[in-house]
C-alpha cells in the first residue's frame, strides 16, 4: 500500500499569503456547487477561495458565496438556501455566534441537506459534541489543520454527502409523491378517468397546472392520425376523442410521435413527452407542458411514475372490461341487476326519487317460447324487447336486464307506468323474418315517499309482478306498503316458526270443556302455544295461517295430536275415564293425503281410545268440496273418532248438509256467544245454533264464555256445554289435572 504523495503546495493554507482573487464566480445556475465562507476574516475568505477554486465535481465547478459576520450571511441564507457547503468560522461577533448561526440554520431555516464544517481559530473553541451531533455538523478543524489538500478533500466529501442527502430526500418525496399518485389513479374506474388522473398526476408530481393531454396508439402504423387522444386538460381539453393529427400545435404531434417510435420519455426545453408501454401495441403517450427544462431529479421521479402506472394502464382496461362484466348484461349490454340497484341507490338518495317509478316487466311464456324455439331465438327476442323497450321510452330513463326475462325500468313516472310499457307489446316482434306476438306483465313501484333501500325497493317491485301475474298474466300492479308488510313479515314469522318449533317454543295448553249445569269437566280441547325466547306469545291467530301456508301445520299438527292424546292416555289411567280431548286440525292437514294414516298411528302410538277423541274443523272447512270431506269424514267416524264442526254460525251450512256430514257436536263461535248478554238479535243466532242442533241430535258447546250471564242465558236456550275463561283458561297438562281434582272435590 503506497503512502499518498502529498503535492508540494500542501502547505497550510490559512499560513499562506495569497492575493485576493475574484470574489465570486459566476451568477448563480443549477449547475455549480456553492459553497458559503463565513468568516470575519478576508483572508481566510481569499485562502479558501485560492484552495479552492479549480475544484470540479461531476462536471459542476463551484460557486463562491461570502459572508462576512454571522448577521450578514443570515441575511444571505434568508434568500438563497440552495447551498451545499457552509464553511463556517465559529467565533466572530461573540465567541458562539458560529454556533449560533448553525441552530439558525437548520432549526429556523430548516436547511437541513447543506453541510457545515465549522472552522475556529483556536483549538480550546472546540464545540460541545452534543452540538455536533444537534446540528448535523460535518466536520471540526482548526484552522492549522487545514492544509489545503485537507480543505480540498473535506470539501468533496461534504459536497459528495451533501449530494446523496439531496438525492435520496428527492427520491423519498418523489416516491411519496408517485405512491399516492398511483394509488389516486388506480381508485378511478375507467379508462378515461384513469387516463384524465394520469396528467393531473403528472402535473402535482411536477408542482404545475395540468396542462396536457394523453393518447393512446390504436393501431401499430405509428402514425398520427392512429393516435387518438384519450384525456386532455387545461388548454387542450378539446382535444379529446380527436386524433392527434388534428392537433394544431406541430411540437405536440411531433414529441407524441417520437415518443412512441422511440418507446422513451422526451424531455424538451419547456415540455416533456412520456412514453407508457401499453399491452398489444396499444402503448400510450402523454404530452405535458412544463414551460421549462426539467432537471434531472423530476426527469427520473418520471421515469419511475411511467413504468409504475404503465402497469395501471394496462390493468385499467382489464379493470374495465371486468367492470362491464360485472354490472352490465353480455347479452344486451343493458346494465344487470348490480347496476340497477347502484343507480336505484343513488336515486333513492336524491330529490329525483319524487317522480319516479321502477317497473318490473316480465315476459309473459317466455320460458316456453325459449323451449319451443331454441336459446339463439330467445336471444334475438329478448335483444328485439331491449331495443324496442330502449327506443320507445328513450334515454332519460334507465333500461336494465335484471333476470332472464325480467327487465327492469327506472324513470319518470310519466313515462315509467303500464300503459307506456304493455303498449310496447301490442305489436309483434319481427324475428328472423317471422312474427312472435309477445304479451308482458309488470310490477310497479313509486319511488316517492319510498323509504326502504334499494334492495328492498326491487323486491317490492317483485312483490307488485308476482301479485299483477298472480291476477292475470298481461296486467300490471303497484305495489302498496301493506302489500309489502304482509308479505315480508310472513315470510319472516315462518323462518321463525319453524326454528321455534326446532327448538321447542311449542308447546300445548288445555281448556276444559264443562257441563253447563254440573259445572263438571268432560273434556278440553288441545291449544298450541308459542314462547318466544323473550318470554312473550305469538298467538296462534298469528301463526297458525303462515303455519298452513307454508305447510309446516302438518307437521306441527301431527305433533299436537300425538302430544294431546298422550296427555289424555294420563288423563285416563288417572280414572278420569269420560275425558274427552278436542283437537284442532286445519284445512291443509285434514286433506293431506295421509291424514288418515297419522291419525291412526298416533293412536295406535300412543294408545289412546279413538273414542275420547274428538277432531274440531272449522264450518268455512266444511264447505269445501264437500264429496270428498263426506268421504273422509266416514273413514274417521269409522275409526271411532269424534267430529266436532268449530265456529259454527260464521259460515252458511245448511241443515241438510250438515246431516249428511254425520258430525257430533257444534262449536257456537264466541261472536255469537258475547252477543247474547249484549244484543237482542245476537241471541237468535245463538239460539238458532242451539235449536238446529238439538234437531239433529247435536250436542252443541259455547265457546268463550266469560261471565255467569252468558252461562245462564245459554242454558236456559238449551245448550248443555260451554267452554271459556268463566269456567277455566287454557292450561298446562299438570295444572289441568289438579284443577280437575280441585273441581272434582267440590
Ligand atoms: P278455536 O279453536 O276457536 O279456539 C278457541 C279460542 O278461544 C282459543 O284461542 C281460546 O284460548 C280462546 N278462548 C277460550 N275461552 C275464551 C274466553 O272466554 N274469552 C276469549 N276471549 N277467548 C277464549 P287461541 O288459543 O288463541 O286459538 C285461536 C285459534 O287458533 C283456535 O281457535 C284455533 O282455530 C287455532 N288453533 C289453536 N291451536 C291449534 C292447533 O293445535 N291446531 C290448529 N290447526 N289450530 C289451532
Ligand atoms: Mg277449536
Ligand atoms: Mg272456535
Amino acid at each position: 500500500m503506497s503512502k499518498p504523495t502529498i503535492p508540494p503546495e500542501d502547505d497550510l493554507v490559512f499560513l499562506e499569503e495569497s492575493s485576493p482573487g475574484a470574489v465570486s464566480t459566476a451568477p448563480s445556475s443549477r449547475n455549480v456547487w456553492r459553497v458559503m465562507i463565513i468568516d470575519d476574516d478576508a483572508d481566510v475568505h481569499s485562502a479558501t477561495t485560492f484552495a479552492l477554486g479549480n475544484l470540479e465535481m461531476q462536471n459542476r465547478p463551484l460557486e463562491f458565496l461570502h459572508a462576512y459576520s454571522a448577521a450578514e450571511a443570515r441575511a444571505m441564507l434568508k434568500e438563497e438556501q440552495d447551498v451545499a457547503v457552509i464553511l463556517l468560522d465559529v467565533v466572530m461577533e461573540q465567541q458562539d455566534a458560529g454556533l449560533l448561526l448553525v441552530r439558525y440554520i437548520r432549526e429556523s431555516l430548516g436547511m437541513s441537506e447543506a453541510r457545515i464544517i465549522l472552522r475556529t481559530g483556536q483549538p480550546g473553541y472546540a464545540p460541545e459534541i452534543d452540538a455536533i451531533r444537534d446540528f448535523d455538523i460535518n466536520d471540526y478543524k482548526t484552522k492549522s489543520e487545514l492544509t489545503r489538500i485537507k480543505l480540498y478533500t473535506t470539501v468533496t466529501a461534504a459536497i459528495r454527502s451533501y449530494d446523496q442527502i439531496r438525492a435520496i430526500n428527492a427520491s423519498r418525496r418523489g416516491l411519496d409523491l408517485i405512491v399516492r399518485a398511483s394509488t389516486a389513479l388506480m381508485a378511478q374506474h375507467g379508462l378515461e378517468n384513469f387516463a384524465a388522473g394520469v396528467i393531473t398526476q403528472i402535473a402535482g408530481l411536477l408542482s404545475l397546472r395540468p396542462e396536457g393531454l394523453l393518447c393512446v396508439q390504436e393501431n401499430q402504423h405509428g402514425n398520427s392520425a392512429s393516435l387518438v387522444v384519450i384525456a386532455a386538460a387545461g388548454h387542450y381539453r378539446d382535444l379529446i376523442n380527436k386524433p392527434v393529427s388534428e392537433v394544431r400545435d406541430q411540437r405536440i404531434q411531433q414529441s407524441l410521435i417520437e415518443a412512441l417510435d422511440r418507446r422513451r420519455n422526451i424531455y424538451g426545453p419547456d415540455y416533456t413527452a412520456l412514453f407508457f408501454v401499453g399491452k398489444a401495441g396499444r402503448d400510450f403517450a402523454a404530452f405535458i407542458n412544463t414551460g421549462m427544462p426539467l432537471n434531472e431529479i423530476d426527469q427520473r421521479l418520471l421515469e419511475v411514475f411511467c413504468a409504475n402506472i404503465s402497469v395501471g394502464l394496462d390493468n385499467v382496461e382489464l379493470v374495465t372490461r371486468l367492470h362491464n362484466f360485472a354490472f352490465y348484461d353480455a347479452l344486451t349490454k343493458l346494465p344487470n341487476r348490480t347496476r340497477l340497484l347502484e343507480l336505484l341507490h343513488e336515486i333513492l338518495l336524491s330529490p329525483a326519487k319524487e317522480q319516479m317509478t321502477l317497473a318490473l316487466v316480465d315476459i309473459d311464456h317466455f320460458a316456453e317460447t325459449n323451449d319451443a324455439l331454441g336459446h339463439k331465438f330467445g336471444d334475438l327476442l329478448l335483444l328485439a324487447i331491449s331495443s324496442r323497450l330502449q327506443a320507445a321510452l328513450g334515454v332519460e330513463l334507465t333500461l336494465a336486464r335484471v333476470g332472464g326475462d325480467t327487465f327492469g325500468l327506472l324513470g319518470h313516472g310519466d313515462q315509467v307506468n303500464p300503459k307506456n310499457i304493455l303498449g310496447q307489446f301490442e305489436e309483434p316482434f319481427r324475428i328472423d323474418g317471422q312474427d312472435v306476438q309477445l304479451s308482458a306483465t309488470v310490477g310497479l313501484l313509486r319511488l316517492a315517499e319510498y323509504e326502504g333501500t334499494e334492495a328492498d325497493a326491487l323486491k317490492d317491485a317483485d312483490i307488485a309482478l308476482k301479485r299483477a301475474k298472480l291476477r292475470q298474466r298481461s296486467g300490471h300492479f303497484y305495489f302498496s306498503r301493506s302489500m309489502g308488510v304482509d308479505i315480508r313479515e310472513r315470510v319472516r314469522m315462518m323462518y321463525a316458526l319453524r326454528a321455534a318449533f326446532e327448538s321447542g317454543q311449542l308447546f300445548v295448553v288445555y281448556q276444559p270443556e264443562v257441563d253447563l249445569k254440573s259445572r263438571q269437566t268432560l273434556g278440553a280441547e288441545a291449544l298450541l302455544r308459542w314462547k318466544t325466547p323473550d318470554g312473550s306469545f305469538i298467538s296462534p291467530d298469528r301463526f297458525i295461517p303462515i303455519a298452513e301456508y307454508s305447510g309446516l301445520i302438518v307437521e306441527l299438527g301431527e305433533w299436537v295430536m300425538r302430544e294431546a292424546c298422550s296427555e289424555l292416555v294420563r288423563i285416563h289411567a288417572l280414572g278420569y275415564r269420560d275425558f274427552i280431548m278436542s283437537i284442532n286440525v286445519s284445512q291443509v292437514q285434514f286433506r293431506h293425503p295421509h291424514f288418515l294414516d297419522t291419525l291412526n298411528r298416533a293412536l295406535r302410538d300412543t294408545g289412546a281410545p279413538a273414542v275420547a277423541i274428538e277432531l274440531e274443523i272449522t264450518e268455512s272447512m266444511a264447505m269445501e268440496e264437500p264429496d270428498l270431506l263426506i268421504k273422509l269424514l266416514g273413514h274417521i267416524k269409522e275409526i271411532g273418532v269424534g267430529i266436532a264442526i268449530d265456529d259454527f254460525g260464521t259460515g252458511f251450512s245448511s241443515l241438510s248438509y250438515l246431516q249428511r256430514l254425520n258430525v257430533d257436536k257444534l262449536k257456537i263461535d264466541r261472536a255469537f256467544v258475547t252477543e247474547i248478554t249484549s244484543s237482542t238479535r245476537g241471541s237468535s243466532i245463538a239460539e238458532m245454533v242451539i235449536q238446529l242442533g238439538r234437531n239433529l241430535g247435536l250436542r252443541v258447546i259455547a265457546e268463550g264464555v266469560e261471565d255467569e250471564r252468558q252461562a245462564q242465558i245459554l242454558q236456559a236456550l238449551g245448550c248443555e256445554l260451554g267452554q271459556g275463561y268463566l269456567f277455566a283458561r287454557p292450561m298446562s297438562a299438570e295444572q289441568l289435572l289438579a284443577w280437575m281434582q280441585e273441581s272434582a272435590a267440590r
